[in-house]
């Protein structure tokens, strides 16, 4: 029961605390029914058993401003074999072609129209909205814009709470938030549903940590939450429609991996949609972690686990 979970201050997060929270939110992720995963060394090994490849970006792509090594000769390769790739990053502060340009000055072999974040997903949700007041968390988010809404930055008058970002987002910001949603319940739309997000030598917290603990602190039941980034379906659709609509084919759903290094959100996401999944052990979340004893507990399986590139 979330009421009762002992939830770790935000400094004292690692993989361990990650994993216990996403659990306590399990009963609200999408459900999967694959049992079985299969072991190969490197992504390079499996390019050919798939049309195209969903790429993460934290543990993936990056840890911190590190990009990873191998990750740009694999990219070549898929391209060279005419494959298809997308990045789908959970992270939504600022709109997928700002996001882009980061990947695009590390040289990654990727055009800014490839990069999608449950921000797209949200806001072509959004638009059916009438004269909405909405509040943006955090502090550092570029608003979502549409003539339909008003941005607020005072809670108080807010009809809707979007949570895009936490990086300026502390303590403080959060019991304002609470005293706010116990006056008066109100619905937190959530791009980014991780709880945490790797730096090399610790974790920061992000919205999907602060949304459990505003589900704890401010007593508020799941319903008010709605969850637009990975594991959750909306960005998913987004990304298949994307991918089908630009390479103006039906893609088998297996046929696409999703590369990921998170069971919770990369893997049970994509297996519950229907895609292929891909754990990458080497650099995010699951590093020096006891893989196999940690896929059997969750009952998340992959559909490959990768060491690396
Ligand atoms: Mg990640």
């Amino acid at each position: 029961m979330i009421k009762d979970f002992n939830i770790c201050e935000p400094t004292r997060i690692d993989s361990h605390e990650t994993i216990k929270m996403y659990e306590i939110m399990r009963f609200m992720m999408p459900n999967n029914d694959f049992t079985q995963t299969q072991k190969e060394n490197s992504l390079m090994d499996i390019i050919d058993n798939f049309d195209g490849f969903i790429l993460d970006g934290f543990g993936v792509i990056n840890i911190g401003n590190e990009l990873i090594k191998g990750v740009i000769p694999f990219l070549n390769e898929v391209k060279r074999k005419n494959k298809h790739i997308f990045i789908l990053t959970n992270g939504s502060t600022n709109p997928s072609v700002e996001t882009a340009k980061k990947y695009i000055n590390w040289k990654i072999p990727i055009s800014k129209e490839l990069v999608v974040s449950p921000r797209d997903a949200l806001q072509q949700s959004l638009e059916n909205f009438k004269d909405t007041k909405v509040f943006f968390i955090g502090k550092e988010v570029t608003p979502i814009k549409l003539n339909n809404l008003k941005v607020t930055n005072n809670i108080k008058d807010a009809d809707l709470i979007v949570f895009l970002g936490s990086r300026i987002w502390n303590i403080n910001d959060h019991d304002n938030l609470v005293n706010e949603l116990i006056r008066k319940k109100r619905n937190i739309f959530v791009c980014n549903p991780d709880i945490s997000a790797p730096h090399g030598k610790f974790f920061s917290p992000e919205p999907g940590y602060w949304s459990l603990k505003i589900m704890q602190d401010a007593n508020l039941n799941e319903k008010f939450f709605h969850w637009y980034g990975k594991p959750y379906h909306p960005v998913f659709n987004f990304v298949k429609n994307k991918l089908d609509n630009y390479s103006k084919k039906n893609f088998k759903k297996k046929n696409i991996a999703m590369i990921g290094d998170t069971l919770h959100t990369d893997i049970l996401g994509a297996n519950a949609y229907g895609f292929s999944s891909i754990l990458l052990t080497n650099y995010g979340l699951m590093k020096n972690m006891d893989i196999d004893r940690i896929i059997k507990n969750l009952k998340i399986y992959p559909s490959y686990i990768v060491g690396g590139y």
